[in-house]
């Protein structure tokens, strides 16, 4: 049980919705935006009322946090600020779309607390973006990054996506050019999945995705690349300069308490898995679902092989009283022969081309 806390505060709203995209999102309106500001204040206060832990992470994502004004991201920080214990080195952090950053007053928010971006890059071929039905352009991206600088904010992520159609490996090579040359500490690389209820699924058949060769050819190029330019791969989408790990994110993977408001925002405290649906109007009247027991076996095992530093078995004695069985350890000794699992006395983790494959084995694994 940890005596800290996450807290991951979802912000519903896009200015278009992207074909691929199945995050709970919608359009709204300037007064619609300002009526949940006020809503989620409100469950701000509820939730500090119920628990006495640190928030030590903010997490501001969507949706697009960025369509806000600063000054409500602003009220929001303060309102979090006045009802809950905060840690003096909190992390927080909003999700930005590059045209709303480029407007955005990074400096108003960063005088509230805010001391990390993660922008939606995705690419830095116009074709792809257009596929990916994202408005932005490069100069764009170079603009929101130079205004997020400037207000002092030096610790930015940027998000890029593998598998969009017609990807290559020398189109990935141009993105990730771009994206390194911007000087940003953080890049996350996710490997586009279609999602039912999306279009790309209901279209599927008029896109050309990569194939799953490919998908791993641009994965390893991706890991490669980044690991020669002084990103160290920390988690199997993520990578980081030194000491720019993202802590929110490492508390979803390490199973420590984090608590999301917003609607299909999830939560995970004190041992229980709960989350509110996807509708408005029940997060308004503040229904929750619970969602049983966190913390087994099977998902300490699945997040912490998520992480590069892998699953430390000293520790998992620790949380569970003893090592896992005989079985487990054959299968692991197997991988570890072809190549897809490290493994030493005390640890298990996946090798890169491991990671390309570790569902289909942790499904073996648990
Ligand atoms: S901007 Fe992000 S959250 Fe909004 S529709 Fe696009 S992918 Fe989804």
């Amino acid at each position: 049980m940890s005596k800290n806390l996450g807290l991951y505060l979802h912000i519903p709203f896009c200015r278009s919705k992207c074909p691929y995209c199945d995050f709970f999102s919608m359009r709204a309106s300037q007064g619609d935006y300002d009526n949940y500001v006020e809503i989620l204040k409100e469950k701000i206060k509820y939730w500090s009322s119920k628990t006495d832990k640190i928030v030590d992470t903010i997490y501001f994502g969507g949706g697009t946090p960025s369509v806000l004004k600063a000054e409500q991201i602003s009220d929001l920080l303060y309102t979090v600020k006045n009802c809950f214990n905060c840690a003096d080195d909190i992390e927080i952090t909003m999700e930005a779309n590059p045209k709303s950053a480029i407007e955005f007053d990074f400096k108003a928010a960063n005088q509230a607390g805010l001391n990390r971006v993660s922008l939606g890059v995705q690419s830095s071929n116009q074709n792809e973006l257009k596929t990916l039905g994202r408005t932005h352009s490069l100069t764009d991206v170079t603009e929101a990054v130079n205004n997020i600088k400037s207000s002092g904010i030096d610790n930015i992520s940027l998000d890029l996506m593998l598998g969009i159609p017609e990807q290559t490996v020398d189109s990935l090579m141009n993105s990730m050019d771009f994206c390194v040359s911007l000087g940003v500490k953080h890049i996350s690389t996710y490997i586009l999945k279609i999602e039912k209820n999306t279009v790309f699924y209901k279209k599927r058949e008029k896109y050309s995705f990569p194939d799953d060769d490919l998908t791993a050819d641009l994965y390893l190029f991706a890991v490669d690349y980044l690991a020669q330019n002084g990103f160290k791969q920390y988690e199997i989408s993520n990578f980081s300069k030194e000491g720019f790990e993202s802590k929110h994110n490492l508390k979803y993977w390490n199973l420590e308490d984090y608590l999301g408001i917003g609607p299909a925002a999830h939560s995970y405290m004190d041992g229980e898995r709960f989350f509110y649906d996807r509708s408005l109007e029940k997060f308004k009247s503040n229904e929750i679902i619970k969602d049983g027991k966190g913390g087994t076996v099977s998902e300490y095992i699945m997040l912490q092989l998520r992480l590069t530093q892998g699953l430390n078995l000293i520790k998992y004695k620790e949380a569970f009283g003893s090592l896992p069985d005989k079985d487990f350890f054959d299968k692991i000794k197997k991988y570890s022969k072809l190549g897809y699992v490290n493994y030493d006395n005390d640890r298990i983790s996946f090798t890169e081309k491991g990671f390309l494959v570790s569902s289909n084995i942790l499904a073996d694994l648990i």
